[in-house]
Order: structure tokens, then sequence, then C-alpha cells
């Protein structure tokens, strides 16, 4: 068997750099929360794949469905010949996603693809080119999913022209002196200044931003956007790629507001490793863009629809929307507990196990430094973490909600020695 060294080499010889990999170990093998790499060290998965693994590393249920859709077909192409389970999860996620109904869902690969789609659909239903998304955002990398994405390092450099007709409104934060009022006069000013109303399609929105630090959408803001959309005929958009599937202690992050979107981008948890997206919307405007003006050779394969199945049982059956409450009230605590001994800690944040801790230097700059020592030495600890956030100095926790008890605290003692150290 190949070592780690070995491969790492082997990796940069055949590799562009622009796919950097945060880990510098070879997985062999992986179970629920636990992860072996190539040298037959064990490591414990605090990233879930970026939170795609929210029902873990090959859940038993997931396996058996993929196996029996591989006994029947693995692929038609979905616009050519189609199959009942497709539309079956359809009407589940229609069922389950906080749009008003009627709704419809239809199904994509990956997260940037339903991007896409979404706003596809919004400028066939309104007639309109403008997308107004946020600083921070991440929506993907493809051309227009670029374009929406607030944040410039590593994900914009080099790669413009974007398609136009994008614009950004700041993301509240304020731990960095943005405030929901800031947010809202930002978006009045944009009308005012930069585009008219009647010439924006969709205002697009992630209910938590994922990759840009975890800070959650005041629903003040949400109220707003609403609001704003409702008068001028815009389309909310609620990007929850990675918030969906009961990572923030209820299905949707949407479910915590009381303004509900017109379309909703779902994937990453969704398919546990399959790809698959979806975009699920209302009705009428979901049958804005004529027959043959959505699809893709791959979209909704139906192995990846299995798995999504599968999924969706694992969460309704081992009630995985209360685990997750549960798990991050115990990783809340373990860090609130931790404020004394890490005078860095700024914030610790996010509903449900969707939770974050920023790091901030004692001046008051951010720590990404000490963000990027804590994840280096929580590795060597045998502890796999992610940072996001527009400073990287935020550590984000996206462990499978099926983690066992013991691993679960096998994993907060190795945090709290690489917090602490
Ligand atoms: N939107 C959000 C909120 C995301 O977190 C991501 C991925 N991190 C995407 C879109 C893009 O998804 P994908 O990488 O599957 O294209």
């Amino acid at each position: 068997m190949s070592d780690n060294a070995s491969l790492r080499a082997r990796r940069e010889a055949v590799t562009p750099r622009g796919v950097s990999v945060a880990a510098p170990f070879f997985v062999a093998k992986a179970t629920n929360a636990e992860l072996w790499d190539v040298e037959g060290r064990r490591i414990i998965d605090f990233a879930g794949g970026i939170a795609v693994l929210n029902t873990g590393h090959r859940h038993p249920r997931v396996i058996e469905a993929i196996r029996r859709q591989l006994d029947l077909f693995t692929h038609t192409a979905y616009q050519v010949a189609s199959y009942e389970s497709y539309v079956a999860l359809a009407e589940r996620l229609v069922a389950l996603a906080p749009v008003p109904g009627p709704a419809k869902a239809t199904f994509f690969s990956t997260g940037a693809e339903a991007v896409e789609n979404a706003v596809k659909i919004a400028r066939a239903a309104t007639g309109r080119p403008g997308v107004i998304a946020f600083t921070g955002a991440f929506h993907g990398r493809t051309m227009l999913a670029m374009a929406l994405t607030g944040k410039v390092v590593p994900y914009k450099v080099g790669f413009g022209p974007f398609p136009g007709d994008v614009w950004h409104l700041p993301f509240p934060m304020a731990l960095h002196g943005v405030s929901t009022a800031d947010a809202i006069e930002a978006l009045h000013r944009l009308f005012k200044a930069d585009v008219e109303p009647q010439r924006v399609a969709a205002i697009i929105v992630e209910p938590v931003q994922g990759e840009g630090g975890f800070y959650p959408a005041p629903p003040e803001l949400l109220r707003a956007l609403r609001q704003a959309c409702d008068q001028h005929g815009i389309l909310l958009i609620a990007d929850e790629i990675q918030t969906g599937f009961a990572r923030t202690g209820k299905w949707f992050a949407m479910h915590h507001h009381e303004v509900a979107p017109d379309l909703m981008t779902v994937a990453k948890s969704l398919g546990a490793g399959l790809p698959i997206s979806a975009v699920i919307g209302r009705a009428g405007v979901m049958d804005a863009p004529g027959p043959g003006g959505l699809g893709g050779t791959y979209a909704g394969n139906p192995l990846a629809i299995a798995a999504a199945h599968a999924v969706l049982d694992v969460i309704e059956d081992e009630g995985l929307v209360e685990r997750a409450n549960a798990l991050g009230r115990r990783l809340r605590e373990r860090l609130e507990g931790l404020r004394a001994r890490v005078p860095a800690i700024a914030e610790i944040r996010g509903p449900g196990a969707m939770v974050a801790v920023e790091l901030m230097e004692p001046g008051g700059g951010p720590a990404a430094e000490l963000a990027k020592a804590v994840q280096q030495r929580a590795l060597q600890a045998g502890l796999l973490l992610l940072t996001c956030g527009v400073h990287a100095n935020v550590i984000r926790f996206l462990f499978p909600l099926t983690i066992e008890d013991r691993v679960f605290d096998e994993g907060l003692a190795i945090l709290e020695r690489a917090l602490v150290a």
C-alpha cells in the first residue's frame, strides 16, 4: 500500500495546485464519523465532507439503497426515460421544504448547478436579468455562481470577467461592525444608486452563511428582503446547500424564520456523498422555463436519488433534527467553558449543530494564524476540522449528526486540547 508522502508527491506531479487539499493524508476507508488513512491511522471527522455527511460515512441504509438501485439501472438520462424514484423524491422535498405550496422540485448534480438553475428559473419567471447577493456569500465555482460569490481570494482571482447584472450587499456581522440596519440601508441605496428594482429578478441569500463564517442571517434582514421582494416583484432564493437536512436543528434553516423563500437550492447532505442537488420553488415560478430549458445528462441520477430517499428516511427515523440540537448544545457548552482559558474566543454561534467559533487577536484583529494552528494541532491528535470565514479565523463544525457519543466526546477532548495549547 502507498504511504501518504509518496502519494502527495504523485499528486503534486499530476494534479493542479488550484485544487488545494486541506489534510495531508490520503483516505483508505471511512465509517460514520471516522476515517482511516492509507497508513492505517484513525481520524475523527468533524468536517463531514463539507456538510455532505449529516448521515455519516456509508450509513448502512444509504449503502443498501444504492446497492438495490445498482441491480436495477444506473442511468437512463431522466429527460430521455423517467423513473418513479425521481418523482417520489420531488414529492418528498416539496412536502418538507418551507416553500409555500403548490411547489415543484427538479434535480441537478452539484450545488453550483442548482444555484445557476435557480437564477435561470428566476430570470425566466420575471423576465428580468439582475441578481443581488451578499458579501461573504459562497454559491459555487461556475461563472455565474462565482459572480454571486462574495469572496475574492481564492475563488475569483484571475477568472473574470463574470456575468453582469450581479450586485452585492454587506452581510450583517456585528462582530465586524456591520449591522442589520447597514445591510437594509445598502439595499435601499442600491435601488437608488445602481439598479432599479424592476431590473432585478432575484435576491439570493444563505440563511446561515457557510463558507463566509457561519453567520446566521438576522430575522429582520430576511423580513426586509421578503418585503422588498414583495414590493418590487423580485424572487427570494434561499441557498440551503450547506444549511439543509437537519444541520441547523430544523429540516431547513428557513424553518427558523417566519418568511418563506420563492425558490430554494439544496445539495450536499441530500445525497450523503452521491452528487445530487435540487431547486425547489413555487410551482408557477418553476414552470416558467419552457420544455427543454432545464435538465442535464446526469441530473437526478438514479443512484443519487436512491441515496437521497435513504437519507430522508434516516433523518426521520433516527431523529437527527433533535440530535443536531443536542450535539450542538454539548459543543457550545464545551466551547463556552473554554472562554476563560482561551481569550481569543470572540464568538460562539450558529443554530443547532451548525456551530462555529470565531477567534480574534488580543488587539481585535482576526486570528487566522491561530485558527490554522488549532486545525493543525487537532489533526496531529487525530481530529479533522474545517476553518471558514472571510478572514479565515473561524473554526466550523460539520460532524455527522449520526456520530456516536463516544466518538463525539473523544473529538471534543481533542478540540479542547488544540484550543487551549
Ligand atoms: N452554495 C453554498 C451555500 C455552498 O456552501 C456551496 C458549497 N460549499 C455551494 C453553493 C456550491 O456547491 P458545489 O460545491 O456542490 O457546487
